[in-house]
């Protein structure tokens, strides 16, 4: 199914390659595949909970083997997308998880905490499971007083087995409610992960295809870089919405595995 002028696949994880703990298919296999055809690819998720060494031990439990290298998430993006405009050392009021807090902290910046909140010179906002009042209160009052406001990802849900969960931009909507403002994001649709993605890949665009579950993110992140994209339908989106998209998507599968048949 996929064109033989593709030399490398930017993959998308959560519906793509598991939904939560569970893999789709026969990962394997389908990855024997990938590589027996010469395929190189990396995994880009907006996803930031983990660090790109968990999802490689996620991803050898699961039988495939890859360097943490291939794994670029909307948490390095944001770092270094802060990197090249903060000084190390600049104190940052962040709503997140492990992944987002290494990649930072690895970036030289100093998470505040949030009874020094009042300190913070930049918020940062990702998916965290452990978000209360309190957090959001301390982001929006930073918010409000003018801090920059940086966001892994606007992923409305997250998929589980079970269905869909309030995904990052879920509980972004609540500081953009309380402040009228609209923060600055790492992760796709906006180009930044892909750019990252193709830069590890060493690929051209035109020889990249972007794989994902998603239109509003993977599709459209790869369609604004000028990638082809492939849509898979083991995730979020439905056969419906994909045949309205525009513009037009390159391929369609039920799955990985019949898209690297
Ligand atoms: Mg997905």
């Amino acid at each position: 199914m996929i064109p033989s002028n593709i030399k490398a696949l930017i993959l998308d994880m959560d519906g793509v390659i598991w939904k939560a703990d569970a893999p789709i298919g026969d990962l394997p296999a389908i990855f024997k595949r990938i590589r027996e055809r010469g395929l190189k690819f990396v995994f880009a998720t907006n996803n930031g909970t983990k660090t790109p060494e968990e999802y490689k031990n996620k991803l050898s439990e699961l039988g495939v083997e890859i360097d943490e290298s291939q794994v670029v998430t909307s948490a390095l993006g944001i770092a270094f997308m802060l990197s090249q405009k903060y000084p190390q050392g600049t104190k940052i009021f962040m709503i997140g998880e492990e992944g987002i807090k290494n990649a930072l902290q690895e970036k030289g910046f100093e998470i505040v905490e949030i009874t020094n909140a009042e300190e913070a010179e930049v918020v940062v906002m990702g998916i965290d499971r452990g978000i209360n009042f309190q957090k959001i209160a301390e982001a929006t009052l930073l918010v409000r007083a003018g801090k920059p406001f940086y966001i892994t990802n606007t992923d409305r849900t997250f998929p589980t087995p079970r269905g869909e969960i309030p995904g990052s931009g879920a509980w972004v909507s609540i500081i953009t409610t309380a402040t009228g403002i609209e923060p600055i994001v790492a992760g796709k649709p906006f180009p930044y992960l892909m750019e990252l993605s193709l830069e590890r890949l060493g690929t051209k665009k035109e020889e990249t295809l972007v794989v994902g579950d998603r239109l509003e993110t993977d599709i459209q992140a790869g369609q604004s870089v000028g990638c082809p994209v492939a849509f898979v339908l083991s995730g979020v989106s439905t056969i419906e919405e994909a045949e309205k998209w525009n513009p037009k998507i390159d391929l369609i599968a039920n799955d990985l595995a019949e898209l690297v048949k």
